[in-house]
């Protein structure tokens, strides 16, 4: 749900502010000086960078901290690849020195990537909610763009 504010004026923006936060909305720019949508890549280092600078952040995220590259993507894919690469060692092996069939318990491959990826995404956790001046927001921003008043919300319903 997008509840957007009014663009005809100050009262009424105060009137659409209260029915805003009647129905569970509260607008960012209430309480931030920059908002950074998405904990991906680039969203973490970005908003670290600007609480240095002295402003309040609002680091919006609508799933898990780490984006595709942490939680899908370059960071499982180069785990799982160790397994790869030690089996393809293990099988050439048997040029060099006696072993027996080596075999690779997939299971326990990705149980190994997954504690992977969950100790860095922990360490991802506990650094944003370490950094004073920081809000990581729980939430799927909307950009409002067809009212004067642009801002940018998030449900606050969700956990935060
Ligand atoms: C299998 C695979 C392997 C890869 N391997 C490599 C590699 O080895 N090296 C490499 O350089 N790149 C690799 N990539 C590419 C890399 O993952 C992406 O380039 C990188 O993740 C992009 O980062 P990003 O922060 O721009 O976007 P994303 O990682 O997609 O992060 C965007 C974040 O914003 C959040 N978000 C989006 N919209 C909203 C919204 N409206 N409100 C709130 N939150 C929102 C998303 O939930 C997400 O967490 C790989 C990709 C894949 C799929």
């Amino acid at each position: 749900m997008t509840h957007h504010l009014s663009a005809v004026g100050g009262p009424q923006i105060a009137w659409d502010l209260v029915d805003s936060l009647k129905e569970g909305w509260r607008p960012v720019w209430l309480t931030t000086d920059a908002i950074v949508i998405g904990a991906g890549q680039p969203g973490p280092g970005v908003a670290g960078a600007l609480v240095e600078d002295g402003k309040r952040v609002a680091l919006i995220e609508m799933d898990r901290a780490g984006g595709t590259c942490l939680n899908h993507g370059c960071k499982p894919t180069k785990a799982l690849r160790a397994s790869a690469s030690v089996a393809h060692q293990a099988r050439r092996a048997a040029a060099y020195v006696n072993t027996s069939e080596v075999t690779v318990d997939f299971a326990a491959a990705m149980s190994r990537v997954r504690s992977i990826i969950d100790g860095l995404r922990d360490s991802l956790d506990d650094w944003l909610a370490g950094v004073d001046g920081l809000d990581l927001l729980h939430g799927t921003a909307t950009v409002v763009t067809d009212v004067a008043a642009n801002s940018i919300r998030w449900p606050s319903t969700a956990s935060i």
